[in-house]
């Protein structure tokens, strides 16, 4: 069971030096309780405390790394049911899957299709992230073969390799442990000869069971076995069952805190129908799999389910923001339009894009209102007369261009002349309410 603050503080120091960024042991206690801070943040602590705590002190989903470098993914770690309570913090990895009974020619399109499936959104990129390689053809010299084709052609792409045999499993791994793969394949009938392969090749072992008891007796003899890192598949196949098994292994450990289920999750949503492996699939982003499979790399599929993860696993407290300044779309000259907008995410990317489609060149001016949009932060008093003249003053811009003319958003018109008044020598241009019609304003502006 994890330990309450108060228990943690009798183990600490409790000298208070403050070396840990907390003006007290009992505050730094209370943080490591909720699991906010990391136990290695007080430098004093006993090696006797350190064992005692550093089991109570772990996530309570276990942290797992497949891949290395820039492109290795990251999953587990979580520490909440509901996404309002705190963020979710490793967002779930898309795998599609090649079966090593594909012809060569299948499989290298679908590793083109992985390699051509990032998209920018956002600012941030989105992408299929890793190759799930199935032994489909039970045949180890296939399987290496195969393993080996792809991870030279897409060398930084992290791999999952299944298997249940595991001489397929050692020859694939011969080749590629250094790229630290997730072996998957363990079951009830080759745990203890998989779990030696995992651990002679330090890699992380998928565990596959049919029903929970079954799976968290298999952990924790993969665990007296000497694996830590595990990745769990609770053998669930209809939406029904998945959204069963994953919900009672995330309220398992993170309510009673039970190991044997702290692990991250892997669903197999491959289906032939794309509409309901989509579905599939966004069953596992909202609830709670860690790694999921798709049959297929299709591009509706992919940007539907790259939002829908990219919205569960941003900060539902803190709005997405871009930095406050004055951003030159194309290169404009002194002359250029000077338009301005606030500082959420969405709002800064859609009017860029805008601007952007325009083909005019323009400096856009981002106004810093904690990442409310345009509206809302007008109603917030953050995107006001006195404060849209403060940043243009403080911005430097006046030194920069000769026309002196910025165009606001239409939907603060009201906002004109006060501008005016307080930017003296600037005239107030009001822009269409909505950014797709910036670039027929633009285009028109410019003449
Ligand atoms: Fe207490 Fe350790 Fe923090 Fe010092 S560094 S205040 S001893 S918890």
């Amino acid at each position: 069971m994890a330990l309450t603050g108060v228990e943690i503080f009798k183990l600490l120091p409790k000298t208070n030096c403050k070396k840990c960024g907390h003006p007290t042991c009992l505050a730094f206690a209370m943080k490591l309780a909720q699991r906010q801070v990391s136990l290695d943040a007080c430098p004093d602590i006993s090696e006797e405390a350190k064992q005692k705590l550093g089991e109570a002190s772990a996530p309570p989903i276990r942290p797992i790394t497949i891949g290395v470098a820039d492109r290795a993914i990251k999953i587990g770690e979580e520490t909440v049911l509901f996404r309002h309570e705190k963020k979710f913090v490793n967002p779930c990895a898309f795998v599609v899957e090649v079966k090593d009974n594909m012809s060569d020619e299948e499989i290298n399109r679908i590793v083109d299709e992985v390699l051509t499936s990032e998209i920018d959104r956002v600012g941030q990129k989105l992408r299929i992230d890793a190759i799930f390689v199935n032994n489909s053809s039970n045949d180890a010299g296939r399987f290496e073969d195969v393993v080996r084709s792809i991870s030279s052609k897409a060398s930084f792409i992290p791999l999952i390799i299944s298997t249940n045999d595991p001489v397929a499993a050692e020859a694939a791994l011969k080749l590629i442990s250094d790229k630290k793969p997730l072996l998957h394949g363990a079951n009830e009938s080759n745990v203890e000869v998989m779990a030696d392969v995992a651990k002679k090749y330090k890699v992380s072992l998928g565990v596959s069971a049919k029903g929970l008891d079954a799976l968290s007796a298999l952990t924790e003899k993969i665990k007296g076995l000497g694996v830590d890192d595990m990745v769990i598949d609770p053998c669930a196949n209809t939406a029904k069952e998945i959204l069963e098994a994953n919900t009672m292994i995330r309220r398992s450990a993170l309510k009673k805190n039970f190991k044997p289920l702290g692990y991250p999750i892997i669903t197999f949503a491959n289906r032939d129908d794309s509409m309901l492996e989509a579905m599939i699939a966004t069953l596992g982003v909202t609830k709670y799999s860690s790694i999921i499979v798709l049959k297929s790399i299709e591009k509706w599929k992919n940007l539907a389910l790259f939002t829908l993860r990219q919205n569960i696993y941003t900060d539902p407290q803190v709005p997405m923001q871009v930095e406050q300044k004055i951003y030159k779309i194309g290169e404009p000259t002194p002359e250029s339009p000077l338009a301005i907008t606030t500082n959420f995410s969405l709002t800064y990317f859609i009017v860029s894009g805008e601007i952007e489609n325009s083909k005019v060149p323009c400096r856009l001016a981002v106004m810093d209102c904690e990442g409310l949009s345009v509206l809302t932060a007008w109603a917030a008093g953050k995107f006001t007369a006195s404060k849209i003249a403060q940043f243009i003053k403080d911005s430097g811009i006046e030194n920069e261009v000769t026309r002196r003319e910025l165009i606001i958003p239409g939907y603060v018109a009201i906002l004109s002349g006060a501008i005016e008044e307080k930017l003296p020598g600037w005239k107030i241009i009001v822009g269409p309410r909505e950014a797709n019609g910036l670039p027929a304003f633009l285009r028109s502006y410019r003449n």
